[in-house]
């Protein structure tokens, strides 16, 4: 699936008006929804999302020297920083994602050009702690390469994006990912699109702050039409499985709560934190490296909510397991129950439902979807329906009714598609 022409067009007229040039090229990458496997990636387990057909586009053109200028829709002011000034501490508010790439491009080894003091072949820039500058070898004088790639210099950038901000739906990873292939081509690095979803998480949990796992960028960068990305979070393996939805008659609805999930950061690492210690306590380094059988050991071991956390993490890493076997043996009409399964997981061992998203899933179920469940990192944020096409309206209906009888804000649904991963446009 393309960008609509539209975001493309409204991506390089935004680009034109801010920077009065033409961009070198337009790049996009798109939201993702997981289909399932909540809060398994940071434990090195198993997540089964999928990209969808809602996109960041960024319009991108290098300069001559080493300033940085990023605009976007959302921000009437465009942000401006050398490259010499790119670190962490001076990246804040929305442009950390685009710049925090670029800083995290340097961290994984593209030279940011710190530029010689003359004659001396020392480096005196902050732009790549810990690494040499091309050809220095103990002192001698370092041969810098001018800019002979296109790493080391500046750029303007200008970002337009029909992905909902918020929404669980990543936003984030859309930026990041599509400022990460702009830059990849741009500065000629040549780093895979695995590389490049580190390079968005790092930028995500160093610059941003938010200790996100590797899940979204994945999706994001990786992500195939009518098919979702099993990903192995430990060794980063990943395998495409088709969806087939079509074919099957069925739509994925998301049901948008626009209950804000940007204040849960501390829950998020509240669990996080949780993890790590029933993994430590039951002497693994990693929750992926207990199975559904070693729970009865895991109750006798751990506290009552420790215990309830770990739980939700192994038995959502076999739903992820059972869902990829399902898809393939039985197709995705018998995928329901492991999603209503996880979201039960969710609400009661996790704890990282509101009562929006437990409305939005049973009144989704009473309407006619197949299997509903929360999705993304919780507290807030979307919930998905696996809806037979016919009955679309009878759900959005039974979802929007359910919120008014409650006096809950009134949510947003539209259906998405699994559609391709990042990728330059023009
Ligand atoms: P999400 O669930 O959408 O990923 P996050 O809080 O993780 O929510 O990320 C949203 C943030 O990402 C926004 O508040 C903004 O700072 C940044 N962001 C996302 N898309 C854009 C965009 N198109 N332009 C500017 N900033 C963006
Ligand atoms: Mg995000």
């Amino acid at each position: 699936m393309t960008a609509p022409t539209e975001l493309l067009e409204a991506a390089a007229a935004g680009f034109r008006s801010r920077f009065n040039q033409e961009p070198d090229g337009i790049w996009s990458a798109p939201g993702r929804v997981n289909l399932i496997g909540e809060h398994t990636d940071y434990n090195g387990g198993f997540v089964l999302p999928f990209a969808i057909d809602r996109r960041t586009v960024v319009a991108l053109r290098l300069r001559d020297d080493r300033i940085v200028r990023v605009a976007s829709s959302f921000a009437k002011e465009a942000v401006e920083i050398s490259l010499d000034e790119l670190i962490p501490e001076n990246l804040h508010g929305w442009s950390a994602y685009p710049l925090g790439v670029a800083w995290a491009l340097g961290q994984f080894g593209a030279d940011l050009g710190t530029p010689p003091v003359a004659n001396s072949g020392k480096a005196d820039g902050p732009s790549a702690p810990g690494r040499e500058p091309v050809g220095a070898l103990d002192g001698q004088t370092a041969e810098f390469p001018e800019l002979a790639t296109g790493s080391g210099r500046g750029f303007e950038a200008y970002i337009e994006s029909d992905v909902p901000v918020g929404a669980g739906l990543s936003s984030s990873a859309a930026i990041e990912s599509a400022v990460g292939v702009a830059l990849n081509d741009c500065w000629e690095l040549g780093f895979d699109r695995r590389t490049l979803a580190r390079v968005g998480q790092l930028a995500e949990n160093r610059v941003v702050g938010a200790p996100t796992g590797i899940m979204d960028q994945s999706a994001s960068l990786l992500g195939e039409r009518d098919a979702a990305v099993f990903l192995d979070c430990r060794d980063l393996a990943s395998e495409v499985v088709p969806l087939g939805f079509d074919e099957a008659g069925l739509e994925l609805l998301i049901i948008d709560t626009k209950v804000d999930h940007a204040h849960a950061t501390g829950g998020y690492g509240d669990r996080r934190r949780s993890c790590e210690a029933g993994a430590a306590a039951l002497g693994v380094e990693l929750l992926r490296d207990v199975s559904v059988d070693d729970l009865p050991r895991a109750a006798e071991l751990l506290d009552e909510e420790t215990f309830r956390r770990v739980r939700h993490v192994v038995t959502e890493d076999q739903r992820v397991l059972d869902t990829v076997h399902t898809l393939r043996e039985g197709g995705p009409r018998a995928i329901g129950p492991l999603l209503d399964a996880s979201h039960v997981s969710m609400r009661d061992d996790f704890e990282i439902s509101v009562p929006e998203l437990d409305v939005a899933v049973d009144a989704a179920r009473a309407g006619g979807a197949i299997g509903a469940r929360m999705t993304g990192g919780g507290f807030g944020g979307s919930a998905i329906a696996l809806t037979p096409h016919a009955q679309i309206p009878a759900v959005t209906n039974a979802v929007l009714t359910a919120f008014a009888e409650r006096g809950f804000r009134a949510p947003e649904l539209f259906v998405v598609h699994a559609a391709d991963g990042a990728r330059r446009e023009k």
